[in-house]
């Protein structure tokens, strides 16, 4: 069988699948590069082609014998202008520009906007930021058929590019039609976690919930892109499994020079909850076309996992970006460097997340303690629903942590999670039986070795949801070496 060592790396790193990507050859580098995730990007390609990446992938796991979660993204409400006589219109600085309902094809005067609820909506003195905020429009006058905007900065504007709306709150269910096609698609091909983008309310997330259905194993992700979801922190993280600090599309709806305080406030929101974070877009740009990164670039990526992210991801850099072996490469270099680095572990604690009152944190936080005070070379946790390990990744411990679950879903959802090493593998049903397969394991995957010490949590009776009550030190003598 082929063969993957355990990353040796906390942080983990999710990868965009694209066409520059999406063979199954491509694939396989990527895994081998360092890849922990790949993300599905349902904004482009169509539904066979994300069946056939969803199988390699499937395939993949098979091969290497190690889960890998497949995250499905939700285009969400982006709004978009209509076309264009000549395919594009150039909009002067300083010139007046209408957007308005009529579907003839638009020049440098005027386009189709084909989103009714902004009609009634946008008020005089309200931005409209188009292609990623390059050009932008301020209301002068607005009613119920047409916006008319005068180009505070004008430039090129082409057919169907998108539109930001950060001054108002759009009145449109956070999933479209498409979204609502797309989020069954991911559903049916067994996503391991679903994105939402442009969620500007908590409501937005029980709505996809509802739609994912009770016999959906999938994580739901909020992508944190909207001042009104900024607005709502606390709350869209509660509600959400997963948050991602989607900084693309937050740079245009805010102000870009407000990016990096709110990456550090939602990270430090979504790691106080106990919920895993990523780190999204523009991480290695330069490297869509470059195979080597910036210095800026480099220091980016460090400086998110300093800040105690548990997940890195690169989106155009390995979806279209003529390097994506490379720029996964050296996302797995910087992660580790950073690790290494002595100054690593007091940056992350820098958060302190005090543990709830139950019994499960406060074993995880002994975990940690326990840890910090003998030499252990591993926490093995016992978990079904992967509860258990995301409170002890909480606690950021400073020594590896491998995960055994007899569910393959839990598996998969833990490759987004600080610091697990997930395997999936038969449930146990004694005390004994716990202590044997925990040292096995471990031994296996290459966290121990004789005389090496491990810390076993798990909950008794085995196989009870929420039942985590039983910490364990373990000492292995080195007879479990000789022992199937
Ligand atoms: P996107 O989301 O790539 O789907 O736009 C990420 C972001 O906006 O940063
Ligand atoms: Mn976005």
């Amino acid at each position: 069988m082929a063969k993957l060592e355990p990353r040796g790396r906390k942080v983990k790193i999710l990868a965009t699948v694209g066409p520059a990507s999406r063979e199954p050859h491509m694939l396989r580098k990527l895994l081998l590069a360092g890849a922990d995730a790949f993300r599905v990007n349902m904004s482009h390609g169509d539904h066979a082609t994300h069946a056939e990446t969803i199988a390699a992938i499937r395939a993949l796991e098979k091969e290497f014998h190690r889960p890998i979660a497949i995250l499905c993204d939700l285009q969400g409400p982006k709004l978009r202008v209509g076309t264009f006589q000549d395919g594009q219109a150039v909009i002067r600085h300083g010139s007046h520009f209408t957007l308005d309902r009529n579907p003839e094809p638009g020049d440098d005067t005027r386009v189709c906007l084909p989103h009714p609820e902004l009609f009634g909506l946008l008020g005089k003195g309200q931005r409209l930021l188009i292609n990623d905020g390059k050009i932008r429009l301020r209301v002068i006058r607005a009613d119920e058929s047409a916006i008319l905007c005068s180009a505070e900065v004008g430039g090129v504007i082409s057919d169907r590019k998108g539109v930001n709306v950060p001054d108002a709150e759009v009145p449109i269910p956070a999933l479209t039609e498409k979204d609502r096609r797309d989020l069954a698609f991911a559903v049916e091909h067994k996503a391991d976690c679903i994105a939402l983008s442009f969620v500007q309310r908590p409501e937005d997330l029980a709505e996809a919930r509802r739609l994912m259905g009770s016999a959906s194993g999938a994580a739901l992700c909020a992508k944190i892109e909207k001042p009104q979801a900024v607005q709502r922190l606390g709350e869209i993280i509660e509600l959400s499994d997963i948050v991602m600090v989607a900084r693309g599309d937050l740079g245009v709806e805010l102000n870009p020079e407000e990016v990096p305080p709110l990456q550090k406030r939602i990270v430090n929101a979504a790691r106080t909850q106990g919920k895993p974070v990523i780190v999204a877009t523009q991480m290695l740009e330069s490297m869509i076309e470059s195979p080597a990164p910036t210095r800026a670039e480099v220091s980016d990526v460090a400086n998110a996992v300093y800040d105690g992210a548990d997940v890195v991801m690169l989106s155009a850099e390995t979806a279209a970006g003529q390097w994506p072996e490379e720029a996964v490469a050296i996302m797995h270099r910087i992660g580790s460097e950073v690790e290494r680095d002595p100054g690593y572990k007091g940056r992350i604690r820098f958060l302190e997340t005090l543990p709830d009152p139950t019994t499960a944190d406060a074993l995880s936080h002994a975990c940690m303690t326990i840890a910090e005070n003998m030499p252990i070379n591993a926490i093995v946790v016992f978990t079904g629903s992967g509860s258990t390990a995301r409170r002890v990744a909480r606690e950021r411990p400073g020594v590896p942590m491998l995960v055994l679950t007899p569910d393959n879903v839990t598996a998969r959802r833990m490759c987004l999670v600080w610091g697990a090493h997930a395997v999936a593998t038969k449930d146990i049903g004694s005390f004994e039986e716990m202590i044997a397969k925990g040292k096995r394991m471990a031994l296996r995957h290459g966290f121990a070795k004789a005389g090496s010490k491990l810390i076993a949590l798990a909950g008794v009776p085995f196989g009870t949801p929420g039942s985590t009550n039983l910490l364990h030190v373990v000492t292995l003598t080195g007879d479990e070496l000789t022992r199937k």
